[in-house]
């Protein structure tokens, strides 16, 4: 691990890989998108792969695409074959391999699709599904079934019949955009969508799903920030794993979303060899509140084909919440959670701060482990009731 990761600091790495040949196009999002890194011999000419990365490579073809913004790219230390950045979107041979724990769909989500993109498990709340493209992909996407458009299955979102079913049904209060990655679609095509939902009187709350603003930063423009503010209330939950990916142009673009009004949560996976330590998690969710962005749900790594060489036991995500909770701020702690298998929606899982409980009181434990009886309320006994009526009534005479 490189010491400068646990800094609180916000570091440019632009534009390091590409050099000279980039410093005029850096910042425009249609040239880090042009730009991307999607072929072996793309990835070859910047950096020395190692074996099990080029198999990797060659065997995600068909099923999970590789593309990484030139932005991202650079948050690789060449020098280091376990760079957790590399973990994450560059193959490897491990992913070739279905443990038999694994799915295609471990969420369940095609089988709680009223209408081909719109998922809806939870009473109150869909998720919609409106693209299959990202600006780069994760190794461990657990829509790796449909993105990218490499595998057999794809994506049809069906877009007039999810707004019927959106219209038709009242109870439904909170559209949560995803896909893929929905900032990836132009100003002008996200303002129709956001509008059309926008004239769903019921739809209370509005959430978009994204990593643009940590893989191409550069697309949170001001003019795609201004036409967002018209949509409030609007959430944006992003996805962080690394503290490393807190860059200075991540942190410009989360700032110029939380100046437009749109609260920020994230999102983070728990994956081995990137961010499954208490101090890596620590150093994120520090500099997450520094960005003005709340932590807001880790998750265990779901059960996707190809990712157990990802995965982490439980416990350790336990582990990495007790190692948070009382050593930093309430505010910098996600809740954990596993997406249950086969459709369970998201389950809390948390340590366990009651030792002991026995009625009329319960013992616990603090962060540090000294223990505490609470007890729960005694009743007032009536002869304690009677007398002190009788002292108000003396004092009103
Ligand atoms: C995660 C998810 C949501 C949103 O859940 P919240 O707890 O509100 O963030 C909604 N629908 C589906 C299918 C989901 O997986």
């Amino acid at each position: 691990m490189r010491a400068q990761d646990l800094e609180p600091t916000f570091i440019s790495h632009a534009p390091g890989y590409w050099a000279d040949e980039a410093t005029e196009h850096w910042d425009d999002h249609r040239w880090q998108l042009r730009n991307r890194v999607d072929s072996l011999a793309d990835l070859e000419q910047r950096l020395n792969l190692t074996d099990v990365e080029r198999a990797g490579v060659l065997l995600a073809g068909n099923k999970l695409a590789m593309s990484i913004t030139p932005h991202f790219f650079n948050l690789i230390d060449r020098d280091d074959p376990e760079c957790p950045i590399r973990r994450q979107v560059i193959p490897r041979i491990e992913e070739g391999w279905n443990a038999p724990e694994e799915m295609a769909d471990p969420c369940g989500e095609d089988s709680h699709m009223p209408v081909p993109g719109l998922v809806h498990r939870y009473p109150d709340r869909v998720l919609f599904l409106v693209t299959d493209r990202c600006a780069s992909y994760c190794r461990y996407c657990t829509r790796s079934r449909v993105v990218s458009g490499v595998g057999e299955q794809h994506l049809e979102t069906q877009w007039e019949p999810a707004f019927k079913y959106l219209e038709q049904h009242t109870e439904i209060r909170d559209v949560l955009l995803s896909g893929g990655d929905p900032l990836l679609f132009s100003d002008d095509k996200l303002d129709k969508i956001l509008t059309r939902l926008r004239s769903i009187p019921h739809l209370q709350f509005i959430r978009i799903g994204s990593r643009i603003p940590i893989f191409l930063p550069q697309r949170i423009t001001p003019e795609l920030c201004a036409m967002l503010k018209k949509h409030h209330p609007l959430f944006i939950s992003i996805h962080t794993n690394h503290p490393r990916e807190l860059t200075a142009e991540v942190r410009v673009a989360l700032e110029r979303l939380a100046d437009a009004g749109i609260p920020l949560g994230n999102q983070s996976v728990i994956l081995r060899g990137v961010n499954d330590s208490v101090e890596v998690q620590k150093a994120l969710v520090q500099k997450l509140l520094m960005c003005r962005v709340k932590p807001y749900y880790l998750y265990q790594c779901d059960l996707i084909h190809g990712s157990s060489h990802l995965r982490t036991p439980v416990a350790e995500g336990v582990a990495i919440i007790e190692g948070l909770r009382g050593h930093t701020t309430g505010y910098a702690i996600p809740q954990f959670v596993i997406d249950g298998p086969s459709g369970g929606g998201k389950i809390p899982i948390n340590p366990n701060y009651v030792v002991d409980s026995a009625s009329g009181r319960i013992t616990l434990r603090n962060f540090e482990g000294d223990i505490f009886e609470y007890p729960d309320p005694t009743p007032m006994p009536a002869t304690d009731m009677e007398s002190l009526h009788q002292r108000a009534f003396s004092l009103s005479s």
